[in-house]
């Protein structure tokens, strides 16, 4: 079996918003980008992947339509640990994180999706999982920046089943909002996105105890301050996560320091699968409890519930609280009372809807 063909394809999906938007990386948004890959083998058998999409989508894909898109073509499809090692290798010039990781990870990702449809199997079967139709998803709240705007998202995630709540917030009044909003027993997390210097964060670190949070995530600037990470952590005594911008590499050097409680590798980022198992056993050898980062609707997000029911299977799932009119997963990418429904089909277990796509797609 070969390799015959890779497309790369972007959907933008309009937000539903009531109120103003959302911000994400600093502005306000309302829509959400997803950069998918589809690997077809001369043998009829597709593979779908997905590339971080938010923001950097031009450059990562350039990067697969030019450059490793190319030297995939003719390859075994199912020599996945051959053809990501010789990718690897080729690669290391051009960046070891960003678009060119980026795009690796969605080869990779569409490669195991391939290997589970060959293989008859859901991806997590495929990594040894046992059977399992479900996990629990935390509600991962964009950032409002208004803590009546938070206690509303809180409320409306509460009332669809979520019990575990994520705000994007770096303001206590904020975190107060949702903690008061959620009441006691619910647990809360914050992800600040990297706003602090070490005495900021540990300042803050104690000013939001009284609100019992589960982790506070990415506290320091920069995401590579791993001695940095370790300092909140143990003078600001809180649980701190981690991850989602670190390659794999890097994760070595993190749990050596104890700089993290919850790490957070990437799957569209940080390699694909692949890169994924080696992250997940390397911070099972230093005790380090994983949950994926997984602010995704496409194959990132499918590929993330194979590995956590596989390899995490406590780890709860991250689903960015927003809405959709149209999204090509259609049911896949809700969660239903809290928890969301591992897909069952071969592989990543469904595929997206092409119907969907050409109306969502961007050329
Ligand atoms: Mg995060």
């Amino acid at each position: 079996m070969k390799i015959k063909a890779i497309e790369t394809i972007v959907v933008n999906m309009p937000m539903k918003i009531a109120g103003s938007a959302p911000l994400l990386g600093g502005k306000a948004r309302t829509s959400i980008d997803t950069l998918m890959v589809r690997i077809d083998t001369d043998e009829g058998v597709s593979g779908w992947g997905e590339a971080f999409g938010h923001r950097i989508w031009p450059a990562t894909r350039a990067a697969i339509d030019t450059l490793i898109g190319p030297q995939c073509i003719g390859r075994d499809p199912a020599a996945i640990g051959a053809l990501v090692g010789d990718l690897q290798r080729n690669l290391h010039g051009v960046g070891r994180n960003g678009p060119a990781m980026y795009a690796l990870s969605a080869i990779d990702i569409a490669l195991w999706d391939i290997a589970g449809k060959l293989a008859g199997l859901p991806l997590y079967r495929l990594l040894g999982g046992g059977l399992r139709q479900d996990l629990p998803a935390y509600a991962s709240l964009l950032r409002y920046g208004d803590p009546a705007a938070v206690a509303r998202s809180t409320e409306e995630a509460l009332s669809r089943g979520y019990r575990r709540i994520k705000v994007h917030e770096i303001g206590e009044a904020q975190i107060k909002a949702a903690r008061e909003t959620a009441g006691p027993d619910i647990p809360l997390m914050v992800d600040c996105n990297c706003p602090w210097t070490v005495e900021q964060a540990v300042d803050m670190a104690r000013r939001l105890s009284p609100y019992d949070l589960q982790w506070l995530e990415e506290p320091v600037w920069p995401p590579e301050n791993h001695a940095g990470l370790a300092e909140v952590r143990r003078r600001g005594k809180i649980a701190v996560a981690a991850g989602e911008n670190a390659m794999a590499a890097d994760f070595k050097g993190m749990f050596e320091v104890g700089a993290v409680s919850y790490a957070q590798p990437s799957v569209t980022k940080v390699g694909g699968v692949s890169e994924m198992r080696k992250v997940i056993t390397l911070a099972e050898s230093f005790g380090v409890e994983v949950v994926p980062h997984s602010a995704y609707f496409g194959p990132g997000l499918m590929a993330s519930l194979h590995l956590i029911a596989a390899l995490v299977p406590e780890a709860p799932v991250e689903r960015f609280f927003c809405d959709f009119d149209l999204n090509p997963y259609h049911d896949a990418i809700h969660p239903k009372d809290g928890r969301i429904a591992i897909p069952q089909g071969p592989g990543l277990g469904v595929d997206p809807d092409p119907k969907v796509i050409e109306k969502l797609r961007v050329r």
